[in-house]
């Protein structure tokens, strides 16, 4: 998976390009996009009463039948609150979610010694098959079945490298998007 980091400059990215240039920033609101870009991890937490953090991931979290049940999730909540937004909650909240499962995509897991799954399960249930995109570029290393193992193997040099790079590419786009928005106000 790739990290946190770069699933979080996935939804500000979203959020960019779903709100006018004329508006001020809502740090709100940001915060709640960059949440949703990272809800799929989520499935972290049941592994944790099994004894085995990554038993789940990566699994029917990460799947588009998953994405489309959270984009309903988002129709009902924006039905009660904001009817006059439906659609654009729904079409952003799947976005967000399933901007989650690209990188996924994108990102190289190299099978460890706790054999976690590699690549997502994106047809979940009609495929049991997990997918990785032959030209996956994003690589974090992490493994180990208690929450101690799995952050020491997160904080590595390996790991920052990886983050870096995340961060150059999708900051660049981040950058280079605002300036396209500043030339056209
Ligand atoms: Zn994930």
């Amino acid at each position: 998976m790739p990290s946190p980091i770069a699933h979080s400059l996935m939804g500000y990215i979203i959020y960019r390009v779903t709100t006018s240039p004329f508006k001020g920033q809502n740090r709100y609101i940001i915060l709640l996009y960059l949440f949703i870009a990272n809800i799929p991890d989520l499935d972290f937490v049941p592994g944790l009463f099994v004894g085995s953090l990554g038993r789940y991931h990566h699994g029917m979290s990460h799947s588009i039948v998953f994405s489309l049940i959270f984009a309903f999730g988002c129709y009902i909540i924006s039905g009660i609150l904001r009817p006059e937004n439906i659609k654009r909650c729904v079409a952003t909240g799947f976005c967000l979610y399933f901007s989650h499962i690209v990188l996924d995509y994108l990102t190289k897991s190299p099978s460890n010694p706790y054999g976690d799954p590699v690549g997502v399960q994106f047809f979940w249930p009609f495929s049991n098959e997990y997918y990785i995109a032959p030209f996956a570029f994003f690589q974090i290393i992490h493994f180990g079945d208690s929450i101690g193992d799995f952050l020491l193997s997160i904080f590595s040099l390996h790991n920052l490298m990886a983050m870096s790079i995340e961060f150059i590419i999708l900051s660049s786009i981040i950058i280079t998007m605002e300036l396209w928005k500043c030339r056209r106000v």
